[in-house]
């Protein structure tokens, strides 16, 4: 049986403190050159995501990025926050790790100095699923990864509802491909495979926002040679339908 519960979310807050933290905030930053083969590949691929995630938030006439509020769900070292806060936005940004909180924090003060329209980030330690308030977008990337199909589906139900506009979220796919690849790589686990990974399958993921009363608008698919992600960007059905 598949741990559930508290035990994925203890386990992810741990490592994220600690080895994770160590890994992706070298593989998340792009001033490092101390990352092998893989972790080069990986932050390749992110930064596509992250690409992505901002030509969608930038395209969207009818909320314009400066002035919009922005909750940031899970994130990591700052690689979104910071160029929607460049771009004017408020954002809030939370993870559940305080050392990454305290790195997006530091890039944050970093960024700043370069940018004049800068709109520095609230930054909270905290778990997303205890995120309250709402916002115009709601953005969480590469965060499912870490969680069962269940949990997964509740943390998707819980963004909805602090979104008034926009959910986007990244997610590893679930297909027999991706499966065969991930369990290659559980025969080989390299040392720094300290938590499990999940893939989600479409169908799972638009399940669990059209329960919530989304929709999907937009979807994207970022692919580099270990770095596997969808993206979907979502809107509220009743605002969508016209
Ligand atoms: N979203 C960031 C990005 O794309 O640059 C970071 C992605 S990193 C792979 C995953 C992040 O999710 C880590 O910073 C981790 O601490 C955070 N995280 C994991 N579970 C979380 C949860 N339940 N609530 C909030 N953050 C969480």
């Amino acid at each position: 049986a598949e741990a559930v519960g508290g035990g994925d979310k203890e386990a992810v807050r741990a490592y994220f403190n600690s080895t994770g933290f160590e890994r992706w905030r070298r593989i998340y930053d792009p001033a490092t050159d101390d990352v092998n083969r893989v972790q080069l590949d990986i932050r390749e691929g992110h930064a596509q995501t992250v690409a992505a995630t901002l030509a969608m938030l930038r395209d969207a006439p009818d909320v314009p990025l400066a002035g919009a509020t922005v909750c940031d769900a899970g994130c990591g070292t700052g690689s979104l926050s910071i160029p929607l806060a460049s771009a004017g936005a408020s954002v809030l940004a939370s993870d559940i790790s305080a050392a990454m909180v305290s790195e997006a924090q530091r890039q944050a003060a970093l960024a700043a100095g370069s940018s004049p329209g800068f709109r520095m980030p609230r930054f909270e330690v905290r778990d997303l699923e205890s995120l309250e308030g709402r916002y115009d977008v709601v953005v969480c990337l590469d965060v499912l990864i870490h969680y069962p199909r269940e949990e997964a589906q509740k943390m998707i139900r819980h963004l909805a509802s602090l979104a008034e506009k926009r959910l986007v979220i990244s997610f590893a796919p679930k297909t027999l491909y991706f499966d065969v690849l991930k369990r290659v790589g559980e025969l080989f686990p390299g040392p720094s495979k300290a938590t499990r990974a999940y893939l989600h399958s479409e169908k799972d993921i638009e399940e669990a926002l059209r329960a919530a009363g989304w929709r999907v608008k937009n979807k994207g698919f970022i692919s580099t040679q270990f770095y596997f992600a969808k993206l979907y960007e979502a809107v509220p059905v009743a605002a969508g339908s016209s």
